[in-house]
């Protein structure tokens, strides 16, 4: 029994469901055709957060993750070279790599992306689908489908409502001329032999194995792997779940002709990201997975999509809000379980406020020793040394790529001639401040503010903005007792002192 008080984790629901009839194998799988990005990244952490709920229960669970990379090559992206029409139709595993830093087209995309996934504390079972093809692992899958067509044809129309073209195969053969399964159309298959025949668009006949000579069609390559793998367990995305979908087809193919019950499925939504536009990886409009996690924190990150339901929507704001999610997880004020299954082991809670860390990273500006100093004299702990200076990495990409202007900022190094604006008050009140600052605290600092423009009756907003023309030539800057604690002291007495002298 729950306590109808507390909302149960959507992945503790789940688990909760699965729990009886494990062990489980949760299964993702992304085609790499394009740059990863944050959107497909939903689906490898849904998987994993059901993957730890299961762990959590004491249930036996695996989380796989199957690179789509046999898929073909669909158009020329926008982030391709116009050279690269010519691999239209032929395998991403058999493309070679776009920029020429790497094996193939597929690995260009797929191995930042299993580099991210380390980051981010996620660690499935990696397997290549142009590996388990060549290998023969869909070889019986393959001679089933072909010898089956006529069943899975007439599935594929009752479900979609689609007419199946009399010519149509569940195989596509790779032309051994010309490399493409876009232009072949099978003509004949040897189950004994293992082979299909086939004829291409480009004048070519011939034979090909069906050990990574082609591949099966999506609608029947994704059924066909839940028993190789014997998957339990999927996310998808909505795409893929509408009605007479591919998950659809799915599990009639899976059940009435592979004999294996279709896999519980996690419907997730999209992330949209503000400022950006809608992320597909086919229009080159993204946010790829490693330049998101340039600025945000990995457990962040994951903590972005965990403490979402699946089914909900995610619009993310990279700029000011972004301060607000990092504040919401560092501190620990947000849903307590999404908390816990977006930890990255080790990492407690972080101490200093990501926006002191903003503060902190523009005023040391670049010099890491001036870094910790800063920090200190604000008095944060500053020995989590790698954490500091990796968030100090995030904090200055930010600034660079998603900061609104107001809160940059640059302290200067002569007194701005702004100071000559200030009223007789305010530079009355200037000059307190620099007598009475000495071996203050922030939180001290920022009270000696308020008090003393009470005392000298001035609109306490007002003197805010005398200090920050003091310092920043600027009417705004950070909050302001601890921006002054983390300047240097004689520094900070002599610029009030000089601000204070009437010119
Ligand atoms: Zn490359
Ligand atoms: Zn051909």
């Amino acid at each position: 029994m729950t306590d109808p008080g507390i909302t149960v984790h959507w992945a503790d629901v789940i688990a909760q469901k699965l729990e009886n009839s494990g062990p489980h194998t949760i299964a993702t799988g992304i085609t790499p055709s394009g740059p990863v990005h944050i959107g497909n990244m939903r689906e490898v952490m849904t998987a994993d957060a059901v993957y730890r709920a299961l762990l959590d229960r004491g249930v036996e669970a695996r989380l796989i993750y199957i690179a789509d990379n046999f898929d073909r090559l669909r158009r020329l992206y926008p982030f391709l070279p116009e050279s690269f029409k010519e691999h239209i139709g032929k395998p991403l595993s058999e493309i070679p790599c776009p920029t020429g830093c790497c094996g193939s087209y597929a690995d260009h995309y797929l191995v930042p992306f299993l580099e991210s996934l380390e980051t981010l504390g996620i660690k499935p079972e990696v397997y290549r689908a142009d590996v388990m093809y060549k290998e023969g692992k869909f070889v019986e899958a393959i001679k089933t489908a072909l010898s089956r067509r006529d069943d899975i044809a007439r599935i594929l129309k009752e479900v979609s409502g689609r007419d199946v073209p009399l010519d149509w195969s569940p195989f596509q053969a790779i032309c051994e001329c010309c490399g493409r399964t876009n232009t072949t159309k099978v003509v004949g298959f040897n189950p004994e032999n293992e082979t299909v025949d086939y004829e291409c668009q480009c004048g070519s006949k011939g034979t090909v194995s069906m050990c990574g000579g082609g591949k099966l069609v999506w609608r029947v390559d994704w059924p066909a792997r839940w028993p190789i793998f014997k998957v339990t367990v999927e996310p998808f995305g909505k795409d893929h779940a509408t009605a007479g979908g591919s998950y659809d087809t799915g599990k009639r193919i899976s059940e009435e002709i592979y004999g294996y019950p279709a896999p519980f499925p996690i419907v997730y939504e999209w992330i949209h990201l503000k400022g950006v536009g809608a992320m597909h990886s086919s229009t080159g409009i993204v946010v790829t997975i490693k330049e998101m996690l340039d600025v945000v924190p990995p457990e962040v990150l994951r903590y972005l999509i965990i403490r979402n339901k699946p089914e909900k929507h995610i619009e993310f704001d990279p700029a000011l809000p972004l301060l607000n999610l990092v504040d919401e997880y560092d501190q620990r004020k947000g849903d307590s379980r999404a908390l816990e299954l977006s930890a990255i082991s080790g990492s407690g809670p972080f101490d200093i406020p990501f926006r002191h860390m903003v503060t902190a990273v523009q005023i040391s500006r670049g010099d890491r020793d001036l870094l910790i100093k800063v920090l200190q004299r604000s008095g944060y702990d500053t020995s989590r040394m790698e954490e500091i200076l990796g968030r100090a990495t995030n904090v200055e990409k930010w600034l660079d790529k998603y900061a609104p202007s107001f809160v940059k900022f640059q302290v200067q190094e002569k007194l701005p001639t702004a100071v000559n604006n200030l009223s007789p008050e305010e530079r009355k009140g200037l000059g307190i401040l620099a007598e009475r600052i000495e071996s203050k605290t922030a939180a001290e600092i920022h009270d000696l503010v308020y008090g003393v423009a009470k005392d000298l009756g001035i609109d306490s907003k007002k003197f805010f903005q005398a200090i920050y023309i003091a310092f920043l030539g600027d009417r705004q800057g950070p909050k302001v007792g601890w921006f002054l604690a983390s300047l240097d002291r004689d520094f900070v007495k002599s610029r009030l002192m000089q601000a204070s002298i009437p010119k």
